[in-house]
């Protein structure tokens, strides 16, 4: 592809409204532009990343028997009520004159063909897959295509007849999803993780270390434990029961709001103190009791509090139910809410808690004797430095991005939808159901995030839009034209992509610095000065390193870099 033809709107500047490195270098090299909030045109060279992306995830889908479907984006509303989805929170886009959704995932659809045509044992295993628009109503997109409203995924489905072939059809996923980001060349790590809307009996999400990344994952680098914070785990203390059980008793805490106030007020341990936070679930109001200034982990109350409606209480529905402040509220005669604690306080004594009274605290809590409590649950969030649940070594907690999601489904899914089929001796049965996604986007802006530097992207010859990026320095010098022109038709007959820069009339600074923006993985620099010796000059982008080759040598250095992916 010739440049001086090309659509490729570089920009100098970086966009205000780009924060982070692979949105800003996206926007610069002209992958990509946005349209609104959350939705992207891709632009030809971020297209050539995503059709690469793409071949990689067909060809690794293919090799563990995938076989390609399109399913339709445009679906019937009835269908995601059949399976108790159409209201998931920040989920479903719907088109409200025609009672159509726009599909966020296709489990619903892929349930609607195996309930036509799976009948027996013998059709089944099943892996099926597509690369498919997707649409989300993520509410406050931002971090360019990472979290998009409308982007492509890789999804694929397994159907099963055992969970023991449900076991296997998930590590073959596994497995491949390792090839494919390790084809990708991105550096990634497995973790632990919660099933969150699809539901299900176990999930792992493929993740890169970001620091500006949404999610956040607790590590721990000597034996290798990983989970998303969703579900992340820590040897913990829990708050020891003191053997003398004194009876309540009301202090007046005039003032004092927060955990760490009172524990200046009252010069007591901070594990003590029993936290209040409430929340409504499905309308109804629930107190969360915390120990100490444990922060709570939402998913995992989500998890506790089963299937509804969840929200923090606003502070004036809060005082208009019980008369008393945030600060103020306790588990003691606390009417009307159902009352769940973290596993930190069970049977937990001498604690102190609020009141339900403005500026009065109550000390000597004995959950056990004074107060009702519906369920303990683990329900806090793991915090840097506390002991790795398997070797007690300290956990590390850093930011994370989602590349891929690969979850057991069980049979949520045939059970709403009525998927079965009849076993050896005839019996009916549900299907057991895999499901397993990647971001194709995703993969283009995190392999960006990981290889970038301050002059632009620096793509490998997996990715790259063109392996090979030729400058003509000077288009006035009828040599260096003549040279150019004739490595350039030589390297497309070898099957080279390759990217020309034969613009008139554009300073060699340029030309260099747009190279560098682009990140191209081998540079090839015809130049005046070069061609007096009868050399060209190659640059490796991401060393920097550069060597000057016979001009006639330059076609078959080049294919040979290339073929090396050095
Ligand atoms: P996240 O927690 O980041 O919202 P998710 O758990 O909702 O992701 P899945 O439903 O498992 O994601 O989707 C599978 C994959 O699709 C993700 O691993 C990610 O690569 C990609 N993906 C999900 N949501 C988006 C989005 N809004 N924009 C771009 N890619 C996305
Ligand atoms: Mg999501």
């Amino acid at each position: 592809m010739r440049l001086s033809t090309a659509f490729v709107p570089t920009l100098k500047e970086t966009p205000t409204e780009a924060n982070i490195p692979s949105h800003q270098l996206m926007m610069r090299a002209g992958l990509m532009r946005q349209l609104t909030a959350g939705v992207y045109s891709y632009l030809p060279l971020g297209y050539r990343v995503m059709q690469k992306v793409m071949q990689i995830l067909r060809e690794e889908m293919n090799a563990i028997g995938g076989q390609e479907f399109l399913l339709p984006a445009l679906n019937p509303e009835s269908l995601w009520i059949q399976t108790n989805r159409r209201d998931v929170p920040n989920f479903i886009l719907s088109i409200k004159e025609r009672e159509l959704v726009l599909a966020p995932t296709h489990e619903e659809v892929i349930g609607h063909i195996a309930s036509m045509h799976i009948q027996s044992y013998k059709d089944l295993p099943q892996i099926w897959y597509q690369i498919q628009n997707k649409f989300r109503n993520e509410p406050r997109p931002r971090s360019g295509v990472l979290r998009g409203r409308q982007f492509i995924m890789k999804d694929s489905y397994t159907l099963d007849r055992s969970w023991e072939d449900l076991d296997r059809a998930y590590e073959l996923h596994a497995e491949a999803y390792r090839k494919i980001f390790a084809r990708c060349g991105l550096k990634f790590f497995v973790v632990g993780a919660s099933s969150g809307a699809m539901g299900g009996t176990g999930s792992q999400e493929f993740m890169i270390e970001a620091e500006h990344g949404e999610d956040t994952v607790a590590l721990c680098h000597s034996c290798g434990y990983a989970a998303n914070m969703e579900i992340a785990t820590s040897t913990i203390a829990p708050v020891a029961r003191r053997t003398q059980n004194q009876g309540l008793e009301e202090i007046h805490t005039p003032n004092v709001k927060t955990i760490d106030e009172l524990v200046a007020f009252l010069k007591v341990d901070r594990s003590r103190l029993a936290k209040s936070v409430v929340y409504k679930h499905d309308g109804k109001p629930v107190l969360i009791l915390m120990s100490g200034n444990d922060q709570l982990n939402e998913s995992k109350l989500t998890a506790a509090l089963g299937p509804g409606e969840i929200a923090p209480m606003p502070a004036e529905a809060l005082l208009a139910l019980t008369g008393a402040d945030g600060g103020s509220i306790g588990p003691v005669k606390l009417n009307g809410f159902r009352i769940i604690a973290d596993n930190r306080l069970k049977g937990a004594n001498g604690l102190i808690s609020g009141a339900n009274k403005n500026d009065f605290h109550l000390a000597n809590i004995d959950l056990e004797r004074d107060a009702t409590i519906d369920g303990y649950y683990d329900l806090r969030a793991v915090e840097e430095g506390e002991a790795c649940p398997k070797c007690g070594a300290p956990l590390s907690v850093s930011h994370a991005i989602e590349l891929g999601h690969i979850f057991k489904l069980g049979t949520k899914y045939s059970e709403a939808l009525n998927i079965r089929f009849l076993d050896e001796s005839g019996q009916s049965k549900p299907v057991i159901m895999g499901s397993y996604g990647i971001g194709v986007e995703r993969i283009m802006a995190c392999y960006i995030e990981q290889n970038h530097d301050k002059d632009g992207i620096v793509w490998n010859t997996a990715l790259a839009p063109y392996a090979v990026h030729l400058i003509a320095v000077n288009t006035n010098n009828k040599e260096v034209v003549e040279h150019a022109e004739r490595l350039y038709t030589t390297l497309i007959k070898a099957g080279i992509d390759i990217l020309f820069d034969d613009r008139g009339n554009i300073s060699p600074g340029f030309k260099f610095k747009d190279a560098d923006l682009l990140g191209m993985p081998y540079h090839v620099i015809v130049g005046e000065k070069g061609l007096k010796n009868g050399q060209v000059e190659i640059k490796i982008r991401r060393s920097g390193a550069r060597s000057m080759v016979a001009v006639n040598d330059a076609a078959e250095e080049v294919q040979k870099l290339v073929q090396s992916n050095a």
